[in-house]
C-alpha cells in the first residue's frame, strides 16, 4: 500500500512561531488531508537530531530578534543537512526570521550579529529609519498573494542571477523598502516575510502541496 503520510518538521516551533506562523503548518496540513494524505510533524528543538531526507516539507517560522539568536546558536548543527536538502530542490518554508536565518547574517539593532546557515547568498540588516509593519500585497508566479509583515530586518540579495524574489510588491515593504520585491524563490525553497499566515493564500498552498507530494513520491520510492 502506499505511504500516504507526509512528514513534517517544523523548526524550532517553541521558539520560532510568530504572529500565526503555526497556521501555515496546519494549513498545508488541512489540503494534504483533502488529498488524501495524513500528516505528521516533529518539533525540531534546541538539542534534537535533525536529518532533513527524513521528512517531506521543512518548516521555519519567524521569531523576536532574542529567540534568533537562541537558534542561530544551536542552527550550525544542521547546516550541512539543511544545505543539501534546499540544493536538492526539496520544499522548505522560512518565514521572516526563519527566512533570514537560512542567509549570512542578521545584523541587529542592538548591533548584535546573529550568523545565519550560510546556505544562500543574502544578508539582513536593521536599519534605524524604519520598521516594516502592516498588510502586504504583492504578484508571484502564482498570482497575487496578500498578507501582513512585521520585521525591522531589511534584506538583500547578495547574488541577482541565482536568486528571484517570490513576489512583485504591489502595496508594503517586502525585503526592504527599496527594491519593490518580497521574499525569496531558490528551487523549491520560499523565504517570505509573510505571516498571516502566507498559506491561508489558496495558489500558495497549493503550490507547496504540490512540491511536498513530488518530492515526498520520490523520497518514498527511494526507501
Ligand atoms: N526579528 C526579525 C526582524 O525584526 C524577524 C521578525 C519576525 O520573524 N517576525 O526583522
Amino acid at each position: 500500500m502506499a505511504d500516504k503520510t507526509i512528514k513534517i518538521a517544523y523548526l524550532y516551533e517553541d521558539l520560532m512561531n510568530t504572529y500565526g506562523d503555526s497556521g501555515d503548518v496546519k494549513i498545508i496540513q488541512f489540503w494534504l488531508k483533502k488529498q488524501g494524505y495524513s500528516s505528521q510533524v516533529a518539533n525540531i528543538s534546541l538539542g534534537d537530531p535533525f536529518n532533513a531526507f527524513d521528512y517531506d516539507f521543512v518548516f521555519f517560522g519567524g521569531g523576536q530578534d532574542f529567540e534568533q539568536t537562541v537558534v542561530a546558536k544551536d542552527l550550525p548543527r544542521h547546516k550541512e543537512t539543511l544545505s543539501a536538502y534546499i540544493k536538492a530542490g526539496r520544499p522548505m518554508l522560512g518565514v521572516c526570521g526563519g527566512y533570514q536565518l537560512v542567509g549570512t547574517y542578521y545584523k541587529t539593532n542592538s548591533e548584535v550579529t546573529i550568523k545565519g546557515l550560510d546556505i544562500l547568498p543574502f544578508h539582513t540588516v536593521f536599519k534605524a529609519d524604519k520598521r516594516m509593519i502592516g498588510d502586504t500585497r504583492y504578484l508571484s508566479e502564482w498570482g497575487e498573494v496578500t498578507a501582513f509583515e512585521n520585521h525591522s530586518g531589511q534584506t538583500y540579495f547578495d547574488d541577482q542571477d541565482l536568486l528571484e524574489p517570490l513576489g512583485k510588491m504591489i502595496a508594503g515593504y517586502g525585503n526592504n523598502p527599496q527594491d519593490g520585491v518580497e521574499g525569496l524563490r531558490y528551487r523549491n525553497f520560499i523565504g517570505t516575510y509573510s505571516h498571516g499566515p502566507l498559506l491561508k493564500n489558496r495558489n500558495m498552498a497549493t503550490a507547496i502541496s504540490k512540491m511536498i507530494l513530488s518530492w515526498h513520491e520520490e523520497r518514498i520510492s527511494t526507501k
